[in-house]
């Protein structure tokens, strides 16, 4: 069996997700959110994060985050992010698009992880003077880009930063469950109890068709997200089949379900290719996504065996390895024997 760790978004729905707006897809209800199914989308994150949320459902991952920062910060301000952030790297240029022009720098950090000590440089920096960009937000995601989690404690020594300089955080969660399941924890404990004011609920990556929920814990910062969400084009006439995927996703679990499983499966994953003395991890691991670097050749064996990941993006011999929901043991196993007879073949035992 060959599979394909190219990307978590690869993967298309569960079932459930998809019996789900079959249904929603029958009869009539109100257009733009107006219908009961939204609502009850509503009082699920609620719920689930145990506070009332404002919830603005869209169905790109880039419109969660761009969204979310435009009601954080004014076009004069600077959005604070990790280099190697998606917004920074992968949003072309929505998030100046959608800010009316911010800045978007970028903090260093091991590991796609800001580092506290540059943020505390960089936010009391040239605060009032109207030369500069001003420090208006942060944001952070978790999982991170390089597939690192940020434990909790690591997160409330960011946010404790930035809410000293009175910034808002946002924190960018297109793998939310990933992150969630690595920790262990709960979903309030990882977002507003550990400082953070919005969070992009991913669910596409997890599961879902096209399904992802900006949700509010700040109730002032939701005040102009549904303008905003309007104006930017987002507002789904068919909110429904948003709200049903979304559903299915909340409901018996779906989202831990998945996660726990592309974890899992990464586990595996990494576990056997940590048996192979040729191929560096570069960043542990700690969800469902890995870059590691591989020696010469492998990557294009493997690739030429069937095999699918990304790979030459980045230094030489380094691959990006992603898990899903949907990710087979069998073919995590066969990849790692793949592998394990390269390395025995060319670089001997
Ligand atoms: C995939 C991803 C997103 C969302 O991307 P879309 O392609 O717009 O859905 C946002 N942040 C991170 C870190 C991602 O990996």
């Amino acid at each position: 069996m060959k599979v394909a760790f190219t990307s978590d978004n690869i993967a298309g729905a569960s079932e459930s997700v998809l019996q789900a707006m079959m249904e929603a897809s029958q009869g009539d209800a109100m257009p733009y959110g107006n219908d009961d199914m939204t609502a009850e989308v509503t009082a699920m994150l609620s719920t689930l994060f145990e506070c009332d949320v404002a919830v603005f459902l869209v169905s790109t991952g880039t419109a969660a985050n761009v969204l979310s920062i435009s009601a954080m910060t004014p076009p004069w301000g600077s959005v604070l992010c990790h280099s190697e952030s998606h917004l920074l790297k992968d949003e072309s240029t929505a998030p100046e698009f959608y800010t009316g022009g911010a800045r978007f720098v970028g903090i260093g950090g091991a590991h796609a992880k800001i580092d506290p000590v540059q943020l505390k440089k960089i936010v009391s920096q040239k605060v009032g003077d109207v030369h500069t960009a001003q420090p208006s937000a942060l944001s952070i995601s978790q999982v991170t880009e390089v597939g690192s989690v940020y434990s909790l404690e690591e997160i409330r020594a960011i946010t404790k930063i930035a809410k000293e300089a009175n910034l808002p955080v946002h924190m960018d969660g297109a793998r939310f469950a990933n992150a969630l399941v690595a920790l262990g924890c709960t979903p309030a404990q990882m977002t507003w109890q550990a400082g953070i004011d919005i969070v992009s609920f991913g669910a596409t990556k997890n599961g879902v068709m096209a399904a992802e929920a900006i949700v509010v814990f700040n109730p002032e910062l939701a005040q102009s997200l549904g303008f905003r969400r309007k104006r930017g084009g987002h507002l789904h006439s068919k909110m429904r089949l948003l709200s049903s995927q979304m559903k299915a996703y909340l409901t018996d679990d779906l989202w831990r379900h998945n996660a726990t499983h592309a974890n899992a499966m990464m586990a595996l994953l990494q576990d056997g290719l940590k048996t192979i003395p040729s191929i560096k991890i570069n960043t542990p691991a700690q969800a469902n996504m890995l870059f590691c670097t591989f020696p010469e050749g492998m990557a294009d064996s493997l690739l030429a065996e069937g095999f699918a990941f990304y790979g030459g993006r980045w230094e030489e011999g380094v691959v990006r390895l992603v898990t899903s929901f949907r990710t087979p043991k069998a073919g995590v196993e066969a990849f790692v024997n793949s592998a394990r007879r390269y390395h025995d073949a060319k670089l001997g035992k």
